[in-house]
């Protein structure tokens, strides 16, 4: 059965959904190769993989590989000089047989259907990795939030959101922020929704302002989840907290907040990088120092302006393939590729970013023997917390953030093990461990529940 998915601005954006599955052999026939090998084809050949090594049924696979449901929308915005632009919206539900669906909205001139599509298959699996009630989403708008007005960013969010009411909701799909969206967005996104029940309605997203019911640590809840893992993977390896050096790419919400956080806990941190480039010092960063440069009451500042005491300015590339114990990805997708993988030096990567390795590159990364905790489990923090947030906006009832940390401490602990022991047991990379993991968690659920109608 062919299903067209027409996106409303591009005969090139029509998506043919049998077309999206990959072969069980690991090839993605229906990824559209943007920059070298696209998100959508590295995730594909990342579930063909497991599915193969979980001895998943082909039945099984042939749902799993597909979307639930994509939802197009065109969306019409009364521009601040009074003309009207349409702009493409996505929203794509991955899977729900383990809860509702939940995901971020993006807003990015090259976002993509086939994108958007990667990043919901990706959530699912990262919700099943944690276990935690629910299945994947991503939404995404084609827009360049830089050129576009405050009121033109809340003119187009009430839009998309009056448009994709129809799937959204607290019970069947729950969006969050992502790039270039925050809890102002989600702010306006609840107001919209609740507006169209009626009455109020916390719980249609999260990562929403505390005044409005968001939950305490959710911002640095992701950078805080991949700190914990970074942890947990140290002590598994025999490693002291003071001989580790660490180097992080992106100085953002993921990667200031767990070059914070290691900085506390005891760790060297010797690189750091944002778009603008890295600053070095192999006797360890002044992390408090660089946070306060570049989050100055000013706005953010980029760090090739940063000046330190002993600090040397690199390159991303420089970064990324430095002699460190740790390197944490957690700028944005790609970055890791068959182009420098093998000159990378790092003895761990633990991915903050989504799909920061090409599937190529962790080919070769395996062959040297670095250890890689993937996406899926390490930069799973931000849903677990947005998960606590729905659970506190569901009982009208809040935590504080001792217990906000301390479950997010709990829950990731346990999900290192799992995957670790599905590891040790498969004899398996950490990425793979935590697909079948994921995978099987999933393929379970479908099973027990049937196939409607029979
Ligand atoms: P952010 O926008 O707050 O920060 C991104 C950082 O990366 C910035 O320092 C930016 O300067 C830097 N950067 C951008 N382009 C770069 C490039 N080409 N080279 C080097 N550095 C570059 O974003 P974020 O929320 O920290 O997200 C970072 C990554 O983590 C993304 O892949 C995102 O999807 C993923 N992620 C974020 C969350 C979350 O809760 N924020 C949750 C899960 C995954």
């Amino acid at each position: 059965m062919h299903r067209t998915v027409a996106t409303g601005d591009s005969a090139a954006e029509v998506a043919m959904v049998d077309d999206i599955k990959p072969s069980i052999e690991g090839r993605a026939p229906g990824g559209r190769e943007t920059s070298g090998e696209s998100l959508h084809s590295s995730a594909s050949v990342q579930l063909a993989r497991a599915v193969e090594a979980a001895g998943i049924s082909n039945d099984i696979y042939e749902i799993l590989a597909r979307p639930e449901r994509e939802l197009v929308v065109s969306i019409p915005v009364v521009m601040e000089d009074g003309h009207v632009k349409v702009f493409t919206g996505y929203r794509v539900q991955h899977c729900s047989a383990r809860g509702p669906c939940k995901g971020g909205i993006r807003y990015h001139p090259d976002a993509t259907l086939e994108e958007t599509r990667a990043l919901a298959a990706l959530m699912t699996w990262k919700c099943a990795v944690v276990n935690i009630p629910y299945g994947g989403a991503k939404g995404a708008v084609r827009c360049d939030p830089g050129t576009l007005s405050q009121e033109e960013i809340k003119r187009l969010t009430r839009r998309y959101t009056a448009m994709i009411i129809p799937i959204l909701g607290p019970k069947t799909d729950i969006p969050a922020p992502d790039i270039n969206t925050n809890g102002q967005t989600m702010a306006w996104i609840m107001d919209t929704y609740s507006m169209f029940m009626g009455y109020t309605v916390p719980d249609v997203v999260t990562g929403k302002p505390v005044d409005l019911g968001g939950s305490l640590g959710r911002r640095e809840a992701t950078g805080r989840g991949v700190a914990i893992i970074v942890m947990q993977l140290l002590s598994r390896l025999g490693y002291l907290a003071s001989e580790v050096t660490i180097a992080v790419q992106g100085f953002g919400k993921v990667g200031g907040a767990v070059a914070s956080i290691l900085d506390n806990e005891g760790y060297k941190v010797v690189a750091v990088s944002d778009v603008s480039g890295g600053i070095y010092n192999p006797q360890g960063l002044d992390i408090k120092d660089v946070s306060r440069y570049v989050y100055s009451p000013e706005g953010i500042r980029l760090l090739k302006d940063y000046e330190g005491k002993g600090v040397e300015h690199i390159t991303n590339e420089e970064l990324l393939t430095m002699d460190v114990d740790v390197l944490i990805p957690a700028a944005i997708e790609g970055q890791i590729t068959s182009k420098n993988a093998d000159s990378v030096k790092a003895r761990m990567i633990v991915e903050g970013a989504n799909g920061p390795t090409t599937s190529e590159a962790d080919s070769i990364l395996r062959d040297k023997g670095i250890v890689v905790v993937p996406d899926i489990l390490a930069n799973a923090g931000g849903v677990v917390v947005s998960y606590f947030e729905w659970v506190q906006n569901l009982q009208s009832y809040f935590w504080d953030l001792g217990e906000v940390n301390q479950n997010l401490a709990r829950i990731m602990t346990k999900a290192f093990d799992e995957v670790w022991h599905m590891s040790q047991e498969r004899n398996v990379d950490l990425r793979t461990a935590a697909y079948i993991l994921a995978v099987k968690r999933v393929a379970s659920a479908i099973e027990q529940r049937g196939i409607f109608p029979y």
